[in-house]
């Protein structure tokens, strides 16, 4: 089977996780400042937060930018469930906005239609998750614009953007947000295992966020209530988790690191040599807007057989078809809304139609940093046979 994703772990970080194993700290040591350096540093922000998972910092986010019950998270329902799960943690109203039919992303003028509305009823949201699909960015200045006009914080859910651009500079850079998400899960452009990392350019925020990560517990003379009772002291002064990420995984992500800029190479090198191969099938390759530098860490098709009606069964015969020719195809993303759980909040089939259309043609191709070009014939092959049938 050829997956859709595949982490790549070098001799390199084998080692730098066994330097980890043997030495004093196997959490809580060297490595977290060192990963959320790096990261901060490729990115150009200013600090950033390392987590077990990019669902934790999702939730941290959230409580750092102060959303509880009452308010609202608005998100896309093309994204993975935690992009609107985190709001849900935090007590709050979750709200979909529907996409762009050309990236697959929260599409801007449908958020300023629901901002116009919202604003009406006094529902305005107080946090927008835009999620970077398949690490191409969203339209992040428009989004920033009606941030500034309705008064809402901005997430950037870049699980799948890290190593891409916006306008010439990194994504995580939150030049148009709050915070910026990554999650290092293996299927992800870069993996610690399981990880995740909060960047933001606000040092309350940050030290919020840090906070929220272990405990709500401060060591910090400074923000404590009275003089320590002695050198063991700490306090708690605020409600938080154990989201904390370990060394060993921290040293694998500063490995990984060292190789990011190849991977995405790599991934655009896959991209353009799939939009070639396939230029000539009844299919769309991903539209790329002029503003973006993807991190292709999905290459996603949609099939043209909605005018040949049936086009759930095409669909699906086609899946199944690339699926039993050893090809390892997924699907980005089971619209959220239509989710029993989000179901039994009120949502229904036929709330966001350009979401639901392109989850009724939408297949992930396989792509991955290590993928070669004989792997990927034989995808286009197997794709060639699917649609044949
Ligand atoms: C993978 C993913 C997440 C969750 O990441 P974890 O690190 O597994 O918690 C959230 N949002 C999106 C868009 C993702 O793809």
């Amino acid at each position: 089977m050829i997956p859709y994703g595949r982490q790549d772990i070098t001799q390199a970080d084998i080692d730098a996780v066994i330097d980890v194993l043997q030495s004093d700290f196997l959490t809580q040591g060297p490595q977290i400042p060192r990963f959320e350096e790096t990261v901060a540093s490729y990115c150009g922000t200013r600090h950033a937060v390392a987590v077990n998972s990019a669902t934790s910092a999702l939730h941290i986010a959230c409580l750092a930018l102060g959303l509880g019950p009452g308010d609202w998270l608005w998100t896309t329902p093309i994204t993975f469930v935690a992009s609107a799960n985190c709001g849900l943690y935090c007590g709050a109203g979750v709200d979909f906005v529907d996409i762009d039919p050309r990236t697959y992303n929260l599409c801007p003028d449908a958020l300023e239609r629901k901002l116009v509305a919202a604003e009406r009823d006094g529902r305005l949201p107080k946090v927008v998750v835009a999620v970077h699909l398949c690490g191409q960015a969203c339209d992040m200045a428009a989004i920033h614009a009606l941030a500034i006009r309705y008064g809402f914080r901005v997430i950037e859910d870049a699980s799948h953007a890290i190593g891409g651009k916006y306008r010439g500079e990194p994504i995580g850079n939150c030049r148009f947000s709050d915070v910026t998400v990554f999650s290092f899960h293996p299927v992800k452009v870069i993996t610690t295992a399981e990880g995740g990392m909060a960047l933001t350019n606000d040092p309350e925020l940050a030290e919020k966020m840090a906070l929220l990560r272990s405990h709500g517990i401060t060591r910090d003379l400074t923000r404590m209530t009275h003089e320590p009772d002695g050198p063991w002291y700490y306090q708690q002064i605020d409600l938080g988790y154990n989201y904390r990420m370990t060394d060993l995984q921290a040293a694998l992500g500063i490995s990984q690191m060292t190789r990011l800029h190849d991977y995405v190479c790599r991934r655009t090198e896959l991209a353009r040599r799939y939009d070639t191969l396939l230029a000539d099938l009844p299919l769309s390759t991903p539209w790329q807007h002029p503003d973006s530098k993807s991190s292709w860490h999905l290459y996603v098709i949609r099939l043209q057989i909605e005018e040949q009606g049936g086009a759930g069964i095409a669909h699906r015969q086609v899946f199944q078809s690339l699926r039993e020719q050893g090809i390892g195809v997924s699907l980005h993303y089971i619209p959220v809304h239509t989710q029993p759980y989000y179901q039994r909040q009120g949502f229904s089939t036929g709330d966001y139609p350009e979401a639901e259309r392109y989850y009724a043609g939408a297949i992930s191709l396989p792509i991955f940093q290590t993928m070669c070009e004989a792997q990927q014939d034989t995808v286009v092959a197997a794709l060639h046979t699917a649609l044949a049938i």
